[in-house]
């Protein structure tokens, strides 16, 4: 049993913090222990390309040589199910004891679940895994219908790949727009607007009353007395991370959430936590839940950063994309803005929304028009302030902008 660096949950921000440790110098055993079957792989193809095009959908995050060469063990299909924080000892379901200089908990988050649509059986899924994006590829056949609820990230974009698999969609939400949490509402519209002239058919402001199973068929009874049919049904409505293995261990937990610092520490000495199972809390008292690819890599490498005593570089300006209908979505800092300015002309793509808080820029949206995140972040970062014609003047070049503010 020789200590070394010991990561529970082997998938985006465990994977890349195993790579990491390695290419900022640390020399000593790695052992990534991870419940599910696969090697580590990405979750965002699962809505997108493992839907549409599953042959050539890339998700292993890295090769079983890449692993081998970096000396990183792989123990997949095995649960971690306790720590010992005063011994620094990882028990696993199987008995093995793993012992650990550093632990760092990757565990991520999974869908919270409504078990009346669980009820449902086999044509009711929730999205996370390689397996559940193979059991709705099974049922989403052409001419099909199925139901969406919720109208977030992962609703939108099974309404997208859906629809373009010849599925007829309804997507339900008791919110009042599409992406209410992570969209200014200028975006929601748009997104909403693209997916109807698609015949997506939306319901909001209405939840699901009641809902049955006959045969291969799902109908729903909404809370407005709606009724829908489909052969299908898939829920996103936002995840929950299990904290039972933390707070066993003595872990600060809010809301399940593993609480970290700025370097991805946790309240129990050597033990660092990353990813979408982490809230974290700087010094200066900011708040960071952040559930994206770019949050899971950027505080896998704070972690490493931080067993491996090293210094820390600033966190950039949250960033995160998504795919749906033809359309490149990429957003960054602060979506609940109070003002929103539109740099283009409404829903005629490309365009960019920046939003403003008492003038400054402070968060942006781009819809095909990848090349201007990288001048609008910076613009974020320093919370420029830039005469509203200018910025909304789509003859006048981003970058130069953000050169001269
Ligand atoms: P995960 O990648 O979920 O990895 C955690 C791993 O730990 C899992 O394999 C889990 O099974 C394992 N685990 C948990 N507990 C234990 C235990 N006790 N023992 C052993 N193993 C354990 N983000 C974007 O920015 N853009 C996108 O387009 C996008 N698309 C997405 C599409 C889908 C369908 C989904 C589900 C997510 C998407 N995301 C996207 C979000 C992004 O994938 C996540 O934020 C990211 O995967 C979080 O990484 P993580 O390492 O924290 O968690
Ligand atoms: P989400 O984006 O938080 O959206 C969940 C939606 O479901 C919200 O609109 C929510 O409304 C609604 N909702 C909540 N309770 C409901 C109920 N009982 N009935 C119907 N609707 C309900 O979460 P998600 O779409 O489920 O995504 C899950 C995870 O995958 C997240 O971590 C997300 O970041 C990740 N993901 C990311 C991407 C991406 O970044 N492109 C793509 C797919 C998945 P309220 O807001 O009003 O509660």
């Amino acid at each position: 049993m020789t200590a070394g660096v010991v990561i529970i949950g082997a998938g985006q921000a465990g994977a890349n913090a195993a790579m990491a440790l390695r290419r900022q110098g640390h020399a000593g055993p790695i052992v990534l222990v991870g419940d599910e079957a696969h090697a580590p792989y990405e979750r965002p193809p699962l809505s997108k390309e493992a839907l549409l095009q599953p042959d050539q959908a890339k998700l292993a995050l890295y090769t079983p040589e890449q692993f081998a060469e970096q000396r990183i063990a792989l123990k997949l299909g095995v649960r971690a199910t306790a720590i010992d924080s005063q011994a620094s000892t990882v028990t696993l379901a199987n008995g093995e004891v793993l012992v650990y200089d550093k632990l760092l908990l990757a565990i991520g988050a999974q869908p919270r679940r409504l078990p009346m649509l669980d009820a449902l059986g086999d044509r009711a899924h929730a999205l996370r895994t390689v397996e559940d994006a193979q059991r709705i590829k099974a049922q989403a056949q052409v001419g099909k219908r199925a139901i969406l609820v919720g109208a977030g990230v992962i609703g939108l974009e099974l309404a997208s790949s859906l629809t373009d698999l010849g599925l007829q969609v309804d997507v339900v939400d008791p919110a009042r727009r599409a992406m209410l949490r992570n969209a200014p509402e200028l975006i929601g519209r748009f997104l909403q607007d693209t997916h109807e002239a698609r015949d997506v058919r939306f319901h909001f402001g209405t939840g699901v009353r009641a809902a049955e199973r006959s045969g291969d068929q799902v109908s729903l009874t909404l809370e407005n007395g709606t009724q829908l049919q489909g052969d299908l049904l898939v829920y996103g409505i936002g995840v929950s991370v299990d904290d039972t293995l933390a707070k066993a261990a003595g872990l600060r937990t809010e809301q399940g959430a593993i609480v970290v610092d700025e370097h991805c520490r946790t309240s129990q000495p050597h033990i660092y936590a990353a990813g979408d199972a982490v809230l974290q809390i700087d010094a200066d008292g900011q708040r960071r839940r952040i559930e994206s690819w770019e949050n899971a890599n950027l505080q896998a490498t704070a972690a490493v950063c931080g067993m491996l005593g090293q210094s820390l570089l600033a966190y950039p300006v949250p960033w995160f994309w998504t795919d749906q209908c033809g359309y490149n979505v990429q957003f960054a800092g602060d979506m609940a803005a109070p003002q929103w300015l539109l740099r283009g002309e409404p829903g005629r793509a490309p365009f960019v929304a920046f939003g403003l808080d008492d003038g400054a820029i402070v968060g942006a949206v781009t819809v095909n028009a990848g090349k201007d995140m990288r001048p609008a972040k910076e613009l974020i970062a320093r919370r420029a302030r830039v005469d509203q014609a200018t910025l909304c003047d789509p003859g006048i070049a981003l970058r130069q902008l953000a050169k001269a503010s």
